[in-house]
């Protein structure tokens, strides 16, 4: 255990509340803690066995009570920072958590850095850095899948996975080195067979873990998404439908839909990041023709589009235009205003989308097939965050570099190389899974994760 000088923060949020704790880490927790509290019973912290509280109160440097406080404390290495640690409960006024956190530090602790705790766990061995990332997550997770996904991640669920890739890599890389290093030796030979397996097998763990990620950003960030069609389609009455509230003018004339208007809305408990926009159509109105414009832009960045077309209507041009535009995209045709007489001639649509959901925006009936097409595509049936998902850029790539030089193993392999090189390729993946768990990474990438947190945890 490192020994580092002892910590302290406000670990609750900086609003009032009912409580407010002062967290104090390090091998002198106890020390500075019992120079601010005095208990009722006359105990010190620093005669406590870990897991064991005590009721008093924190006085200031010139013996006026502050608060009543209930002291908390976890011996080293079973806290969260593998530290003892002195947890300090007071009445959660911003006043009072900052002037005992004053007192803390007069007494002798220094000013926690941001993440400094949790960066102190990781340090400690008590986690690996995809669980102190998802700590972050867990602390930021507005939906619950976010949540479900970062306390997966958090409890180990996604170091596990790794840890056993990285555990058959390792297996593989063994058998290879003594192969080589010994060939008088009684090894096995290693068999071809045996290593394309384990290794398609990792190629395959791998590639699950990557397209996780992209779905677990859906979860997390939101799903940028674009309503298109052409005017009058019903693009503004379906923003409307999704957001449960007014949120873009609607009106009869065509056209009237000018700027872009954002707004995240839940569907099925993916956040789309919806924007509603003028319809695609070449126009002379110089008004209207930014929004035709800015439509266009943003069905090419678009994650997920939304193509409305009119049921009580034929298709037109400005139809055909947006079905060629979306080539490509991942999109789901909404046929709208089934409340109405039904001219449109369904089946083209249904040749150029695999995904087509029939409602009526201005009723609301049908929403549910938009829901479960939705759900399809992102293919969120086979989605289970508590699997242990890849959150960060940082996991991502790392899990990329894996898969490619495990790709290349097998590459190697399928070219008759020589099992150096295929050797090399394999530790190449293991390294990067190392890194991916936080070992052998350098201070620099450390930094870095722990940036992003706030300070106090
Ligand atoms: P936008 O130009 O694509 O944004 O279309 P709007 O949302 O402004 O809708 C155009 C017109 O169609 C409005 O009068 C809406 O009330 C109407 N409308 C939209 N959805 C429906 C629907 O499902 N059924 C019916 N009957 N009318 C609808």
């Amino acid at each position: 255990m490192e020994n580092q000088r002892t910590i302290a923060a406000v670990s609750t949020p900086q609003a009032p509340g009912g409580i407010g704790i002062v967290r104090i880490s390090g091998s002198d927790a106890r020390q500075v803690a019992d120079l601010v509290f005095r208990s009722k019973s006359g105990k010190r912290i620093a005669e406590l066995k870990g897991y064991r509280a005590l009721f008093g109160a924190v006085y200031t440097g010139n013996g006026e009570k502050l608060d009543d406080v209930v002291a908390l404390f976890f011996a080293s290495p079973r806290s969260y920072t593998g530290e003892d640690v002195v947890e300090l409960s007071c009445h959660g006024g911003l006043y009072v958590t900052k002037r005992l956190l004053q007192e803390v530090l007069a007494a002798g602790a220094v000013p926690a850095g941001p993440g400094e705790f949790t960066r102190r766990a990781f340090l400690n061995g008590k986690m690996d850095l995809t669980q102190a990332e998802s700590v972050m997550q867990l602390i930021g997770a507005s939906g619950e899948q976010a949540a479900r996904a970062a306390e997966a991640a958090s409890s180990g669920v996604l170091s596990r996975k790794i840890g056993r890739v990285r555990q058959a890599l390792l297996g593989l890389s063994a058998h290879l080195a003594a192969w080589a290093d010994f060939p008088e030796e009684e090894v096995p030979e290693v068999e071809e067979g045996e290593l394309t397996g384990g290794l398609h097998k990792a190629e395959e763990e791998l590639s699950d873990l990557l397209a996780g990620f992209d779905t677990g950003r859906a979860y997390r960030e939101g799903l940028k998404t674009v309503i298109a069609g052409r005017p009058n389609a019903g693009k503004s009455t379906l923003m409307n439908l999704l957001s449960g509230c007014e949120r873009s003018i609607v009106t009869e004339y065509a056209g009237t839909t000018r700027d872009v208007v954002e707004d995240t809305v839940l569907l099925g408990g993916v956040p789309l990041r919806l924007a509603d926009t003028a319809g695609i159509r070449e126009t002379e109105d110089p008004v209207e023709s930014i929004g035709v414009a800015a439509a266009k832009e943003r069905l090419k960045t678009a994650q997920l589009v939304l193509a409305v077309f009119d049921s009580s209507q034929e298709l037109s041009s400005e139809d055909r235009e947006l079905m060629d535009s979306l080539k490509g995209i991942p999109a789901v045709a909404v046929v709208n205003k089934t409340d109405l007489p039904a001219k449109l001639e369904d089946s083209v649509i249904r040749n150029n989308f695999r995904h087509v959901a029939y409602l009526s925006a201005s009723s609301g009936e049908g929403l549910e097939s938009l829901k479960k097409e939705v759900s399809e595509i992102l293919d969120i049936e086979h989605f289970d965050p508590a699997d242990g998902v890849l959150s960060t850029e940082r996991q991502r790539q790392d899990a990329n570099r894996a898969l490619k030089a495990v790709k290349e193993a097998l590459e190697a392999l399928k070219l008759g190389l020589t099992y150096d090189a295929v050797t090399v390729c394999v530790e190449d993946a293991i390294s990067a899974l190392s890194s991916l768990i936080g070992e052998r990474v350098s201070d620099e990438i450390i930094d870095q994760v722990f940036e992003e947190f706030c300070v106090g945890k």
